[in-house]
């Protein structure tokens, strides 16, 4: 596998650091303070063409690649925001829509999710469950050729900001039969949807992660995507791309660690001289640009393999073990370079320590990861 970035590449590396600068630092305060990012922080990811990435340009997409995305992300991770999200959500709820929406819901969804004026989300979970399909609750029952949907989705990220999604529900029809959760798109302005306030989390400030309330909310049958009871094949789809962009956010936290300690060693004195003249720090340090490296290069491996079209449900389960163990550690590392003032919110480490440690529940939780690597190893005829 050949890591030398091509010229496109290298270039959306340099767009994505100019956009960071340009566009998140002056706003990261106020993301923090609000708890929330300006409505308009879309459209400025579309005006940068860091939306509809991998989605073809007759959709109004940019038609690359995933490495490419995951480039953009690493980039993002490091500004220690949360603003990754709304643009990985918006091109990787496109990305589904794409594989497998109908003409007509291909041609109605996505242009606006690659020119910015809607809001991406995808949602599963439900306050009874984020893992198991089975324990799902919401309910679509048909009419004519309408679908009803009523039921609660917990933790919905951007589930309160205008745009669409993709829903996962149970058909109530086919209840009880093995494939009965289906995937809707759904319009977040339609009749009876609503959201609560964002929940308010250990980090990752301005997530507007929130519960969705369907109340008789109606849904035209053409907007389910693939076949009806088909759902949970997608899910899966998406949540593997999922746990390769995940990974790169925490590549980006990663470095932006060891850049604070590197930075952090160079200026504070101790026993009258730069502390980084302490051996012992000298090798945390190398130690940390090691396991970076690692997890950077596996996270492009897993990223290449989804651009070849290979299978990567399971080498992206073992990716994400990997990483966010290896990026917790390095930020916890980074907090103890930097001693009290790493416990301090006026330093940027707190921040990355607390938003990796979401990594282990989210997007897959790491004892499925392990469950879904693991029990492939035994299936293997290797
Ligand atoms: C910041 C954030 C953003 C989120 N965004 C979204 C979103 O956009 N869309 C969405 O749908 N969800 C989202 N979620 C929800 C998240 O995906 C779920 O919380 C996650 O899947 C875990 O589900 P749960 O909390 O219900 O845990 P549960 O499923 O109740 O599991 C509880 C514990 O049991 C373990 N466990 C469960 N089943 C097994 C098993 N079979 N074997 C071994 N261990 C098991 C889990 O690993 C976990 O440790 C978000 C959550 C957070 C915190």
């Amino acid at each position: 596998m050949d890591f030398n970035l091509s010229p496109e590449s290298k270039m959306m590396v340099k767009a994505a650091k100019d956009f960071c600068e340009k566009e998140i630092s002056p706003i990261m305060d106020s993301i923090i303070e609000n708890n929330d990012y300006p409505d308009d922080l879309i459209t400025k990811f579309a005006n940068a063409r860091m939306l509809g990435l991998v989605v073809p340009k007759e959709y109004g997409g940019v038609g690359t690649t995933n490495l490419n995305i995951i480039l953009i992300t690493e980039e993002l991770g490091k500004t220690g925001s949360v603003c990754a999200y709304p643009m990985l959500m918006n091109n990787s709820t496109a990305e589904t829509i794409d594989y497998w929406g109908s003409e007509d819901v291909k041609k109605k969804f996505l242009p606006p999710l690659c020119d910015g004026s809607a809001y991406a989300c995808t949602a599963f979970t439900e306050p009874g469950t984020g893992s198991d399909p089975r324990a799902l609750t919401t309910t679509a029952v048909p009419d004519g050729d309408d679908f009803i949907i009523n039921g609660t989705k917990r933790y919905i990220t951007g589930g309160n900001k205008k745009g669409y999604g993709v829903f996962y529900v149970k058909d109530e029809i086919m209840k009880g039969e093995k494939g009965d959760v289906t995937a809707f798109v759904v319009d977040k302005s339609s009749e009876g949807y609503s959201a609560s306030a964002p929940w308010s989390l250990m980090g990752l400030e301005g997530m507007n992660c929130v519960d969705v309330f369907f109340k008789d909310v109606r849904v035209p049958g053409s907007s389910i995507l693939g076949e009806r009871g088909n759902g949970f094949p997608i899910l899966l789809r998406w949540i593997a791309g999922e746990r390769i962009q995940q990974a790169a956010y925490m590549v980006g936290l990663g470095q932006a660690a060891l850049d604070e300690s590197v930075k952090y060693v160079k200026e504070r004195i101790v026993g009258g001289k730069p502390m980084g003249f302490m051996q012992g720090f000298q090798w945390m340090l190398s130690e940390m640009k090691g396991r970076i490296d690692a997890c950077r290069y596996l996270t492009y491996r897993a990223a290449c393999l989804q651009d070849d079209g290979k299978q990567i449900a399971i080498d992206s389960s073992e990716l994400k073990i990997f990483v966010t163990t290896t990026i917790q550690e390095i930020t916890r590392m980074a907090m103890q370079i930097h001693g009290s003032y790493g416990y301090s919110k006026e330093y940027k480490v707190e921040r990355l320590f607390r938003y990796a440690a979401h990594a282990g529940v989210v997007a897959t939780s790491t004892e499925l990861n392990k469950t879904i690597a693991g029990s492939a190893l035994l299936k293997s005829k290797r």
